[in-house]
């Protein structure tokens, strides 16, 4: 790629900014002001219609996709719109769901910004995990049932996902699963083989924070099926641990819609 100086005097600036998983009230009071102030909003897919209900009408709002299979624009291409948005002097707004630096791709965007000199900063959001399991009335980690809490992405890759089983399958953790939707049967399956008990207790979540959320329970042996039969779409994340129990007692979100506890 050719590179973009800003132009002298220019102060063009991208904000790379997690827009939490869906509820606007998850938003920063940093992600608030500067979607108010911004000249235009770079968008992906996962980014809620309510959050962008905050955008500033007098912003230009550029869509870049990103959904499964439906790349819109390509990674480098919204790198180098980046780099010439904020080369114009503009105030880029680079809003991503959840936060940036989770399964987001935001290091490669600010890569690509440092190498052509692009001043930017970056302001954290609410990551799923976080947001989509207090929404479920799931708690990551408790003293009782987990003492530690991985984050991984379950996005397959030629069918089967290059994840460390053996690290997955420890006792008293809390796994969470980003992307694993399509490969949940596989994932069940692996963990099974690699000695995870069958009756492990998991969760799916569609949705979580807004009006269709969507909460279905199970075990590592039945959640493949159940999840079909539930009919869950993405996007969903998967929790696997004993504290997905504390769902029954601890749920207190409640959508619009129906939730559906199996
Ligand atoms: N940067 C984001 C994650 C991007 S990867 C973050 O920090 O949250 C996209 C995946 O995140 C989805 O496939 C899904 O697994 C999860 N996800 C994001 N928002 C979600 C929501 N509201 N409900 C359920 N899963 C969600």
């Amino acid at each position: 790629m050719a590179e973009i100086k800003p132009a002298a005097g220019s102060a063009g600036r991208v904000y790379l900014v997690g827009a939490g998983p869906g509820d606007p009230e998850l938003l920063t009071l940093r992600a608030v002001r500067l979607l108010q102030q911004a000249d235009v909003i770079v968008y992906d897919h996962l980014v809620s219609s309510a959050v962008l209900d905050f955008v500033t009408p007098s912003a230009e709002r550029i869509y870049a996709g990103k959904r499964r299979n439906e790349h819109t624009m390509r990674q480098e291409q919204i790198n180098g719109l980046l780099v010439k948005l904020a080369s114009e002097g503009k105030q880029v707004v680079r809003l991503k769901g959840g936060d940036p630096f989770i399964f987001g791709r935001g290091g490669e965007e600010l890569q690509a910004l440092a190498a052509q000199g692009v001043a930017f900063e970056v302001v954290p959001g609410v990551t799923a995990a976080s947001g989509v399991s207090s929404y479920a009335g799931i708690p990551l980690t408790h003293r009782d049932y987990a003492q530690s809490c991985l984050f991984v992405t379950g996005h397959l890759k030629d069918g089967t996902a290059d994840l460390d089983w053996h690290s997955l399958v420890r006792p008293c953790q809390t796994v969470v699963i980003y992307m694993g939707l399509g490969g949940l049967p596989e994932i069940c399956r692996q963990l099974i083989q690699h000695g995870a008990p069958p009756t492990l207790p998991v969760a799916v979540v569609q949705d979580g924070s807004i009006s269709t959320q969507r909460v279905v329970t199970g075990t590592l042996a039945d959640i493949p099926e159940t999840v079909v039969k539930a009919g869950l779409k993405s996007p969903c994340l998967t929790i696997i641990g004993e504290v997905v129990k504390l769902h029954d007692s601890l749920a207190w979100f409640t959508p619009v819609t129906h939730e559906t506890t199996t």
